[in-house]
């Protein structure tokens, strides 16, 4: 019966067909599907961040993002920049200030303004330096021309003139010094403006002022001139992104705590030994809204007060991970492609087939059933390595199967590791994939996030000199011990006669890559250890994984749809899995004939199919079997 519940789940994981996958959309590519103008209408899912972010562009609060990478937080902040108001940005110039040269002055004008001041200046400039010039070239030509003719003292002439000439350019320099600094420009025409400061040092975040290396002598840039904008400023009147806060140093997060607060920063030169230091100017606006964003983990290592600061006068808001799989959403998906395309401005557009492939995708990243991922920005990687694809084969539109080649390309690092490794592990021939042996069972486990791997487990019972241990080796991370132990309790329930003054030895081979996924090893042990204290063989044609309760039930893990592809991959017949598993299963068609799925929620189903021997009552088999069930039953199976 269970063999027949096997197949029945099979067939329940068969894909739909295109237009199931594009909620019903009628289009032939992707070309066909409209994408909404404002960014914010573009965002996919996360209807709780968007209500926020809409909702902080018009009071102008301060908003902290936690997600995953790659679920929209910057996507989000741009399109709040969309939304805020856009009269208001500003021009700020920089004036030399003729009483201190070292504290230039600031000067807001409306977005536009600036270019025209500084065009104003320049003119000015120009003119006033033609009429210096012509009057000084005129001086030097009587200079020398009298020397010449009428004194004969050509060289006291020349000298004469070259000390007009070096006086005139220390004043032309001084002139131009009254040129202004425009150092934030807004285009008045477009939106407010969105400033990323992900990962900016001190000077790219709070402005900066230049090294001068002639200080003084008349060759000197006038400080003013050296002055550069930070992030902060750049922002002024719009959106402020800063990802990863928590990697922002404390010194940093304290400054824009401050420039937030009082909306206004002066620049100096960051820096303590250059003599940009010297100067500072008058306090510069930086009217911004901060979009921080960052994982769980940012938080707890961000300045407190710049987290109360945004908790006070703003929102926090969690993202999400994945969504409901609903025809509506399958059609924003189908729409997610086509923005995708359009953004990348070279890829061939997709097909329907190809759409639908992506959607399918998006249901197997999700991990469980009934869920899309939104982990869009490798999602959007799959989109761009299929047009890539496509385009390398000079294709017009970009198809399943251009989908699936790029689906094979663009494997993580881990999978490519896992990869490796199955390689190697074939060369060396320590998979085992066929025969019977006791004490080896076919474990699985997950590398990374998205990979599998065949991961053996080997047990052997020894006489002890005590009372008798489990002794796990190899390279077992904290929770894989846990695993063992409680394995141990159930292995030592049901035959504790043949374990007592017995040492279990547990080995995981070859964990060397990243360890083993704890929990959901312990079918794995519980089968090997049973398997080598009975002597009865596992068939190694077998992969297995599910978590075991102390009662011998089967619980589900995680990561199944990558394990049982990893055992296809690495040659098993068949995979034993946890029966409430079962819907999470997005197996790929070309594994799909290659591997029987057997779903169990009982440790005696997983013997049954794992250990040799037909289950007679007569046979070791059989005997185990029925010791399992009387203990199990004892306990109070469920
Ligand atoms: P994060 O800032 O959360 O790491 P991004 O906003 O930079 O992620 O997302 C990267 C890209 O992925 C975006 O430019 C966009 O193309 C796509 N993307 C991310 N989230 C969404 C979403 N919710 N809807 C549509 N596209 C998205």
């Amino acid at each position: 019966s269970t063999a027949e519940s096997a197949s029945t789940a099979a067939s329940a994981v068969e894909p739909e067909d295109a237009t199931d996958l594009l909620g019903g959309l009628d289009v032939e590519t992707s070309e066909e599907i409209e994408i909404p103008e404002r960014l914010v209408d573009q965002v996919i899912g996360q209807e709780h961040a968007r209500d926020v972010v809409t909702k902080a562009a018009q009071q102008r609060r301060h908003v902290m993002m936690i997600g995953s990478p790659g679920t929209g937080k910057s996507m989000l902040s741009k399109a709040m920049a969309e939304l805020l108001p856009k009269e208001s940005v500003q021009d700020v110039l920089v004036y030399h200030n003729p009483e201190d040269g070292n504290r230039p002055k600031i000067r807001t004008v409306p977005a536009g303004k600036g270019k025209e001041i500084i065009e104003a200046h320049r003119a000015e400039a120009r003119k006033s330096g033609q009429f210096r010039s012509f009057l000084v070239w005129g001086l030097i030509f009587l200079i020398l021309g009298y020397s010449v003719l009428v004194s004969g003292q050509l060289l006291l002439g020349v000298l004469a003139a070259g000390i007009v000439f070096l006086l005139f350019r220390s004043t032309a320099r001084r002139s131009s010094a009254l040129v202004p600094n425009l150092v934030v420009t807004a285009d008045p025409d477009s939106t407010a403006p969105f400033v990323d400061a992900t990962g900016a040092h001190a000077g790219a975040l709070l402005g900066d002022v230049r090294h001068d290396p002639y200080q003084s002598g008349g060759l000197e840039t006038p400080s003013h001139d050296r002055v550069e904008p930070g992030a902060i400023h750049k922002a002024n009147k719009g959106v402020l992104f800063v990802d990863e806060i928590n990697t922002l140093d404390i010194r940093s997060q304290q400054h824009l705590l401050t420039a937030m607060q009082e909306r206004e920063f002066p620049i100096t030169g960051q820096s303590e030994r250059s003599s940009g230091a010297m100067v500072k100017t008058d306090p510069v606006p930086t009217d911004f809204v901060l979009v921080a964003a960052g994982n769980l983990d940012a938080m707890e290592h961000m300045h407190p007060a710049l987290r109360s600061r945004i908790k006070g006068n703003g929102y926090e808001v969690y993202m999400d991970d994945t969504t409901e799989d609903t025809p509506e959403m399958r059609r924003k998906y189908a729409r997610f492609v086509a923005q995708e395309v359009a953004k990348d401005g070279r890829l061939p557009s997709f097909s329907r087939a190809a759409i639908a492939e992506v959607v399918l995708e998006a249901q197997r990243r999700a991990g469980r059933k009934g869920r899309l991922t939104l982990e869009f920005r490798n999602l959007g990687g799959l989109v761009r390595v299929a047009g890539d694809v496509a385009r390398s084969e000079d294709a017009t539109v970009t198809t399943r199967d251009h989908v699936l080649q790029a689906k094979r390309r663009a494997r993580s690092i881990e999978q490519q590791i896992a990869d490796d490794y199955i390689q190697r592990r074939r060369d060396y021939d320590v998979a085992m994939i066929e025969g019977s042996v006791v004490g080896r069972v076919n474990g699985l486990a997950v590398m990374g996030e998205d990979s599998g791997i065949v991961l053996p487990v080997m047990a052997e019972v020894t006489p002890s000199q005590g009372p008798g241990s489990v002794i796990a080796t190899g390279k077992l991370q904290e929770i894989a011990k846990e695993a063992v132990q409680n394995v141990s309790a159930i292995v030592k329930k049901y035959s504790e006669s043949s374990l007592h003054e017995r040492d279990v030895h547990i080995q995981f081979v070859q964990a060397g890559q990243g360890g083993v996924d704890g929990d959901s090893a312990s079918v794995t042990v519980a089968t090997a250890v049973i398997s080598a204290l009975e002597g009865v063989g596992v068939d190694q044609s077998t992969a297995m994984t599910g978590s075991l309760s102390v009662r011998g039930d089967v619980l589900p893990v995680g990561g199944i749809t990558h394990k049982i592809e990893a055992a296809a991959k690495a040659g098993m017949k068949r995979v034993i899995i946890p029966a409430a598993n079962l819907q999470d299963v997005m197996v790929e068609d070309e594994y799909r004939e290659l591997v029987e799925i057997v779903p169990v929620s009982h440790i005696s189903e997983v013997l049954a199919y794992a250990l040799d021997g037909s289950p007679d009552v007569d046979s070791p088999l059989g005997r185990l079997l029925e010791i399992a069930d009387t203990v199990f039953d004892g306990v109070g199976r469920g």
